[in-house]
């Protein structure tokens, strides 16, 4: 069997353009959305990330009111700002780009975010709302939402299933995790103490992977038929021919490619659907941000 390759960047495309003509109906009626970003310091991933969420609001007609301050904030102005942003009616979500600076308590700022403005889902009360039976957040975080579209848009069906989940993290695991619940699969989540994962995963209909750890998930560990979604981003060295490390004439270093925490080559051959990296579940997180950042507007003007 050669698996279904799942577009992430087609499905991404077809979430913003969704998103593009709701907020083109509601600006058409006065109602504006907006999403503040706050970027503390100037890690060049942190500045890329939020410069890509920029033009995305920029491209879906989103306002966005971006907050860039010094690596040495205090924790005191950093809050008060975020009080500032949660009280601002023009503001309908607020995004934090994480990690923060050392000194910066980041459960402090993200449990100061007002929920109903929680677009990264991170709030504790959200993630506490996804993992209760019978309530829903009003935002879930973007990654995670991201996989379900992607299963949903091919047509897997979650209810019912069978789902591992590698890896916990508050930002990917748990709440994948928590998502795949609320729709009814059966979850198991492993992490690094887990013993036998490949026994796990070999139960799973649906598996995600979000580990961090390059082709961690080869094929003998993947049951004929499952869907398999690929959350990790890991740069290897590129080789040689000859197997030494391959140099870039433009900057003198070693080159590197990204490759997910699945053996893809390896295990589209056993997989009914697979994502690809880069390609797969990395253009979702900023289709979900919007999406979320359009709910957000939705509710404080009264439309959900
Ligand atoms: P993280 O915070 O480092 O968490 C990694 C998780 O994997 C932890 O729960 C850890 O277990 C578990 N783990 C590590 N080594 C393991 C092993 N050998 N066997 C089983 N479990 C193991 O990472 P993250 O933020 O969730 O990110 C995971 C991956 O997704 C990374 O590659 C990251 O770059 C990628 N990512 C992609 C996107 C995107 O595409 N938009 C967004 C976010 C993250 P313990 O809890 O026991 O330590």
């Amino acid at each position: 069997m050669t698996a279904q390759i799942i577009d992430g960047k087609a499905v991404a495309a077809a979430v913003r353009n969704d998103v593009k003509e709701e907020v083109t109906k509601l600006r058409a009626q006065g109602f504006v959305p907006g999403l503040a970003t706050v970027l503390v310091g100037a890690r060049p991933d942190s500045v890329s990330y939020v410069t890509s969420k920029r033009q995305a609001c920029a491209e879906l007609g989103i306002e966005s009111y971006h907050n860039e301050l010094p690596e040495n904030i205090s924790q005191d102005e950093l809050l008060a700002l975020i009080n500032k942003l949660s009280a601002d009616s023009k503001v309908h979500g607020i995004l934090v780009q994480l990690p923060l600076p050392k000194h910066i308590n980041e459960e402090l700022i993200l449990g100061a975010v007002d929920i109903n403005k929680d677009v990264d889902g991170f709030h504790p009360i959200n993630v506490g709302k996804l993992g209760m039976k019978g309530r829903e957040p009003l935002f879930a975080p973007c990654t995670p939402a991201g996989v379900i579209e992607l299963l949903d848009r091919i047509g897997a069906k979650i209810s019912g299933s069978r789902a591992v989940v590698l890896g916990r993290s508050n930002i990917v695991g748990l709440p994948a995790s928590l998502l795949l619940l609320g729709r009814d699969a059966t979850v198991t989540i492993c992490h690094s103490r887990t013993k036998d994962i490949a026994a796990v995963c070999r139960e799973a209909d649906i598996i995600v992977a979000a580990i961090g750890k390059p082709k961690f998930v080869t094929a003998e560990m993947v049951k004929p038929g499952a869907y398999v979604i690929d959350v990790g981003v890991n740069g290897i060295p590129v080789l040689n021919p000859d197997g030494t490390p391959a140099i870039s004439e433009k900057t003198g270093k070693p080159k590197q490619k990204l490759v997910g925490d699945v053996d893809f080559d390896a295990v589209k051959e056993v997989a009914a659907a697979i994502t690809p990296v880069p390609g797969g579940v990395g253009p979702m997180t900023i289709a979900m941000l919007m999406k979320n950042t359009l709910r957000g507007a939705k509710h404080a003007f009264g439309l959900l």
